[in-house]
């Protein structure tokens, strides 16, 4: 009988002793696995601060974080790359910056290009203009600007051919809006002269149809120095009647944002905002906002560098307007430093740009303190 007992209580307590390791082990392995779900976490959250595009490339924040931690999503408005998270996981556009990582520069039809490219570089410009000509494409341009026509022509036929996919068939934004602000000025200029932006004009650029759809200026009325410098009324060709009856700029602001929200601009279409340079955001806009006391809007922290873009694609040296112009033969249409004439002529670049095949894309980030 004392045998019996002890025998029950010796496996009761070795059942026990194997129930208690069991439990003890799942619980380690559950530990341990929201430990390491929290070091991912962490370190997608440190990956999407980043705002580098590149670098959000490589990078996949957590879905729950994408709307506030992405640097283009946007709190007050549509996104500086066009669409909110959740419309980016549907959206084509997003479809193509998935495909790209997934390139495959193995595929031979890289060493076809390659092999053009080489052989375009050894023609005359001459030589090149015949065979854009016998292809009905543009001749117009600097020996840089039809070379690089002419490769990104065999480039895109080359890789139609191999069944892959080229800048022709799709677009990285659905529009991109150009913006070439104007503000107080005067020659010389005082010490500590402040500019505010007088003129704010926005061209809206089809990136598909490549035509200008809409185009309209608004007229900002200047708090600090209300009355506009003889410099400034001959340079920019704005009277002192169009800013003295025109808004204040945090109201044309707002017109702004409205008019992006009626077009769909974030959330039906995808987006950027372009500028011929750095300063129109990092400078002029971000003066005015702090003059102003308001939030720098979160579509213009991002934009696309059109000059950085011209000659990272066309192999030149960094441009101005006119000189990007000259460049690809064109002559600079209406009144050079009015805003709305500005824009419209970088929007005439950004469309020779795309139809010479170039990859138009976020390429500029606001610099803060
Ligand atoms: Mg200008």
């Amino acid at each position: 009988m004392t045998d019996i007992i002890l025998v029950t209580v010796t496996a009761l307590v070795g059942l026990g002793t194997v129930i208690f390791l069991i439990l003890n082990f799942s619980r380690r392995r559950t530990m341990a696995s929201a430990s390491h779900e929290l070091q991912n976490v962490a370190k997608r959250m440190k990956c999407s601060a980043d705002s580098s595009p590149d670098r959000m490339k490589q990078c996949s924040p957590p879905r729950h974080l994408e709307t506030e931690e992405l640097p283009c999503s946007s709190g007050d408005g549509p996104s500086a790359s066009g669409l909110a998270s959740s419309k980016r996981e549907t959206h084509p556009n997003a479809y193509k910056e998935d495909k790209d990582e997934k390139k495959n520069f193995k595929h031979g039809v890289f060493k076809k290009i390659s092999r053009k490219n080489g052989e375009i570089n050894q023609l005359s410009k001459q030589k090149i203009k015949v065979m854009l000509s016998e292809l009905k494409l543009d001749q117009r341009g600097s020996g840089d600007v039809v070379k690089a026509r002419l490769k990104n022509h065999f480039k895109n036929q080359l890789l139609g051919e191999a069944g892959m996919e080229t800048t022709c068939t799709q677009r990285r934004y659905d529009y991109i809006c150009v913006i070439d602000f104007e503000a107080t000025c005067d020659e010389p200029s005082p010490p500590d002269y402040l500019q505010e932006i007088i003129e704010f004009p926005v061209v809206l650029l089809n990136t598909h149809t490549l035509e200008i759809e809409e185009s309209f200026t608004h007229f900002c009325k200047p708090v600090i120095n209300p009355k506009l410098s003889d410099f400034c009324k001959v340079l920019t060709s704005i009277t002192q009647a169009q800013v003295d009856h025109a808004d204040t700029f945090p109201v044309v602001l707002n017109k702004v944002k409205e008019w992006m929200d009626s077009k769909g601009l974030g959330t039906t279409h995808t987006f950027a905002v372009a500028a011929d340079g750095p300063w129109d955001m990092n400078y002029f806009l971000n003066i005015q906002c702090e003059l102003s006391e308001i939030p720098f809007p979160e579509y213009a922290k991002r934009w696309v560098n059109l000059s950085k873009a011209f000659s990272n694609f066309y192999k030149t040296h960094r441009m101005n307007l006119l000189s990007m112009l000259t460049t690809l033969e064109l002559s600079f249409k209406g009144r050079q430093h009015r805003g709305i004439d500005d824009a419209k002529n970088i929007a005439r670049i950004a469309i020779q740009l795309l139809q010479d095949g170039c990859d138009l894309q976020v390429n500029e980030s606001l610099q803060q303190d």
